[in-house]
């Protein structure tokens, strides 16, 4: 089992990531074999494990050497939560500026391995000096980019350079 967590840099005035549907690439660790294409990981969903009473977020078989492998996002622990909040509550400003990787999260790979994240899907983000709530920000790998127009503060918004990455957790 490894344990893998999926991170995210940016230069931004004002995200908030939210539990969301996680698009990863995945690999068998068995055979290498990467899977042909991108699959969804919902913490709020689980699945049965074959010949085990166990469940996990996603339980996936390798086409090639037919292994059922799975994962799952890791039981929240103290530590996970703390790290959890410090990654969608407090990607700010200060890391931004400071180049720093904010963790959204953890998960547990049997058999398999996460190689790369997709930040596909939708976003929430608060303007950081005006609080202005932006939901429904569409990021992803081919729209890295996000801009709008905080009429509170009278300053325009936005998320560039959204970077992600795969790392020892
Ligand atoms: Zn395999």
């Amino acid at each position: 089992m490894v344990k893998l967590a999926v991170q995210i840099k940016a230069t931004l005035e004002a995200p908030v990531g939210e539990d969301f549907t996680f698009m990863f690439k995945v690999k068998c660790s068995s055979c290498r074999e990467e899977h042909p294409n991108w699959v969804g990981v919902t913490p709020t969903e689980t699945h049965e494990i074959s010949g085990s009473r166990g469940e996990a977020n996603l339980v996936w078989r390798c086409s090639l050497c037919k292994k059922e492998n799975n994962i799952s996002r890791t039981s929240r622990t103290a530590d996970f939560d703390d790290s959890f909040k410090r990654a969608s509550a407090a990607y700010t400003l200060d890391d931004s500026d400071n180049q720093r990787w904010g963790t959204l999260a953890v998960v547990e790979c049997r058999g398999c391995e996460v190689v790369d994240f997709d930040p596909k899907g939708e976003w929430a983000c608060v303007g950081a000096e005006s609080g202005t709530k932006f939901d429904e920000v569409e990021l992803s790998n081919d729209e890295p980019e996000w801009t709008d127009y905080d009429e509170k503060a009278g300053a325009s918004v936005s998320v560039m350079e959204l970077e992600t990455r795969i790392t020892r957790a």
